[in-house]
Parts: structure tokens; C-alpha cells; sequence
């Protein structure tokens, strides 16, 4: 074979050597993809989905069929009771505050069971002045993890305050080096939240964790969940949305959030965006699939080259991503310039860390997407912050995936060189 991208005959060998060393776990990704896309085929012909779906609509967007039939297309395959899937929910983050805005109100706590919340939602709990749930008077409070398991005496104890209305869970591990809360974890934890206070929402950012497992948060005991189209429900079609996805009533408020009190689902125009977020929901749990098996040969590399790896290629995978431990800021830099050379897009530039908008310290990323920052995308990013775990997610495609992966670990050996 031709090796058109000069890769060194170390990675080449290593990544043989990967590869085998995870083979018998794809069959488990496949048969998972399997099951899920035979949920997502279902919503589809429970919902009749038919070509007169996919019609453009613009201004209000009343009597949009496209826009309803697919919060019930996606309520159907998540098994929950509605759904609220919009275009113009720009991103996770965005989501998230409005699944949180939906159900607080002054005077409430918030307590997140999970630690601290990922980086952007900072500024949403607590940001000064210019309306976050601080300047609403919701308070908030976290009970951390207690060797990567939820602390349930802490939960207990912190559940004590009258004021409590909703709990967060955070399905994903962010930027923390830490397992993620997956399926039987979340019921587990939603059983304990329930059984100590029983009038208690329980809220799941479900960030890069659908379709992982055969169940989502809200079959599993939770009451709304919240997530970016950019990432796995998007399948890499959707160019941008979010969704938030649970009980009937609390979504009805999460509507009401987005629009306005009142108008809640009956507006919002699909901007000509609809097939897409249709299809690209139809092909989420196979692209899915395909960003494990990347996740898991990534791990396996880094694994055989004796770095910290979380999840460990042994582990339970519950989201997408893979931790790299490299301990030092310049490997974390080389593994996302080699990275970015196996992108579809500005494979040419060269990333570099910088103060994003949300994130308190400088973040680099890896991010060649056909939709811009799409981390269903093969994608990677970190935080400049020891100990310099690099977060590595995504890939359309195993052979992408695959290949980026080994040019991110061919640029961090070419340092020892
Ligand atoms: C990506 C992510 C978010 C925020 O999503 P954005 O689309 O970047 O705003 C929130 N929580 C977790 C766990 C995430 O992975």
C-alpha cells in the first residue's frame, strides 16, 4: 500500500497492532447501531414521514408538519414523551439554558450531582448581570463525584434544602478526566434523586451521549434531557440546532422559554433546514458507531504507547469521547495539529490554544468540520490546563477517524524524535 501521507512506520505498526487489539469490540458498536436504528426506523413509520415534510417554511412557521413530525420523531426513538428540536437553538450550551430556564424559577436551587457543570454553563449559573440564573435569584450547588460515582449520602444530605427544584446531571465527562454517568448509573441516580424527593426534576445534559447505549436518559428515569445537533443526533447533516427532549409539560415550558410565554411550540420556521435535520437523525446512530470505533482505536494507540487513557478500551463507553492524558502542553498541541491535517476541511491551518467565548482557560481545537466547530466531526480539544488531557471526539467515518487519529499520534512521536 502507497503511504500517500508519509506516515512513519512506527504508527503504522501501532496502529496494526491497535486495531487488533479492539476488533472483537466492534461487533458490540455494530449491534448497538443496529438497535438503535431500528428505534430511529420506527419514529419514522410510526410518524409517516413522507416528502411534503421537508417544505421550506419561512415567517412564523405555523402549521409546520416537518417541524412537529420531527419532535415526535425524535420523542419516538429517545422513548419519551415530546421532544423540541429547532434550528434556531444555536448551540448545546444553548439548550441547556433553555431546558434549565424552563423549570426554575426565583427562589429555587439548582444542585448538580455530577460536579461542576461543563465549562460554557459557568456564566449561565452564575454570571453577573446579565441574566443568568444568579441574577434571577436561583441559587446553586454541586455535590461532586466520589471516585468518579455519584456521592449519594452527599446527594442525600445536599437534598435536604426545601429550596432544591431541580437536579443536574451531566452524562458526559466535559473537560473533567473522569468516567461518564452512564445508562444504569443515570437510573440508578434518578431512582435514589426520586425516593429521597420525589417532587424533584431531574435534568440530563446529554451532550455527545445518544445513541451510545440502547437508552437515553429519559427511558431511563429522568424527566428532560437536553443536546447539540452539531454533535450525535445531528448523524454530521444537521448545520446546527438543538434539542431538548423529555415529559410532556416540562417541554411545553421549555417552548415557551425558546419563543415566548404562550406561543411556545406553534412558531418557528424551519429555515429550509428541515430534510436535513431529518436525515441527519436517521443516519445519527450509524455515524455514532463510527465515532466509538474511532474513540476506541484512539484509546488503543494511546494505550500501547502507555499514556492515561478514560475511558480505558476495556471500560463501558456511554458517550463518545476519548481522554488523553499527555502531561504536557506541547503534546496536547502536536496531537491536535496532526489531527487537523486528517480533516476534511482546513487540513492546512494549524490550530492553536486561544480565550474562546465561555471556556475560562485557553482551549485549543482541532476542528477541520464541514459544519463549523461540529465535534460529531472528527475533532479534538483541551484545555490549557494541567495536567494537559486532550479530548479527542468524533470522526463521519471509521476510515477518516482512523486516519486522523494516526497523524495526531505520528505529530506528538515526531516530538521525541
Ligand atoms: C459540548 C457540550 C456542551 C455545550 O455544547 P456547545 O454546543 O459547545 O455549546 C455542554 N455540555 C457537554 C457535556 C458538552 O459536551
Amino acid at each position: 500500500m502507497k503511504n500517500i501521507f508519509s506516515l512513519s512506520d512506527k504508527i503504522i505498526k501501532l496502529a496494526k497492532k491497535a486495531e487488533e487489539d479492539i476488533k472483537d469490540k466492534f461487533e458490540a458498536i455494530d449491534e448497538n447501531s443496529f438497535y438503535n436504528h431500528m428505534k430511529v426506523q420506527k419514529a419514522f413509520s410510526d410518524n409517516k414521514i413522507s416528502t411534503e415534510y421537508f417544505i421550506a417554511t419561512s415567517g412564523y412557521g405555523y402549521d409546520d408538519q416537518g417541524r412537529d413530525s420531527l419532535d415526535n420523531v425524535y420523542a419516538g426513538a429517545f422513548g419519551c414523551e415530546a421532544a423540541l428540536v429547532r434550528p434556531n437553538i444555536v448551540s448545546g450550551t444553548h439548550a441547556l439554558t433553555v431546558m434549565l430556564f424552563a423549570v426554575l424559577r426565583p427562589g429555587d436551587k439548582l444542585l448538580s450531582v455530577t460536579g461542576t457543570p461543563y465549562d460554557t454553563l459557568k456564566g449561565v449559573i452564575s454570571g453577573t448581570g446579565n441574566g443568568s440564573l444568579a441574577d434571577f435569584g436561583i441559587s446553586f450547588e454541586k455535590v461532586d463525584l466520589k471516585n468518579g460515582r455519584p456521592d449519594y449520602e452527599g446527594i442525600k444530605k445536599a437534598l435536604s434544602d426545601k429550596r432544591i427544584k431541580a437536579v443536574f446531571i451531566q452524562r458526559s465527562k466535559g473537560y473533567e478526566f473522569r468516567p461518564s454517568i452512564d445508562i444504569a448509573t443515570t437510573k440508578e441516580l434518578c431512582g435514589f434523586i426520586k425516593s429521597v424527593k420525589p417532587d424533584v426534576y431531574t435534568l440530563v445534559d446529554n451532550c455527545y451521549g445518544e445513541f451510545v447505549e440502547k437508552k437515553e436518559p429519559v427511558s431511563a428515569g429522568a424527566d428532560l434531557m437536553a443536546g447539540s445537533l452539531i454533535k450525535n443526533p445531528g448523524g454530521g447533516l444537521a448545520p446546527t440546532g438543538g434539542y431538548i427532549a423529555g415529559k410532556k409539560k416540562l417541554t411545553a415550558l421549555a417552548a415557551d422559554r425558546l419563543t415566548a410565554p404562550g406561543i411556545g411550540l406553534e412558531c418557528g420556521c424551519n429555515f429550509g433546514l428541515i430534510k436535513q435535520l431529518y436525515q441527519g437523525f436517521y443516519m445519527a446512530p450509524h455515524i455514532v458507531a463510527q465515532s466509538l470505533k474511532t474513540s476506541l482505536f484512539c484509546a488503543a494507540v494511546a494505550k500501547r504507547l502507555s499514556y492515561e487513557i478514560c475511558p480505558d478500551t476495556e471500560e463501558v463507553r456511554t458517550d463518545i469521547i476519548q481522554a488523553i492524558r499527555f502531561r504536557t502542553r506541547e503534546k496536547v498541541i502536536a496531537f491536535c495539529r496532526g489531527l487537523q491535517k486528517g480533516s476534511p476541511v482546513d487540513s492546512h491551518v494549524e490550530p492553536i490554544p486561544w480565550a474562546m467565548p465561555g471556556y475560562s482557560d485557553e482551549v485549543i481545537m482541532a476542528a477541520g468540520a464541514f459544519n463549523q466547530g461540529a465535534s460529531i466531526e472528527i475533532s479534538a480539544d483541551a484545555p490549557m490546563r494541567e495536567p494537559y488531557a486532550c479530548y479527542m471526539q468524533g470522526g463521519l467515518t471509521y476510515e477518516s477517524g482512523k486516519l486522523a487519529v494516526m497523524l495526531a499520534f505520528d505529530s506528538v512521536l515526531s516530538l521525541d524524535e
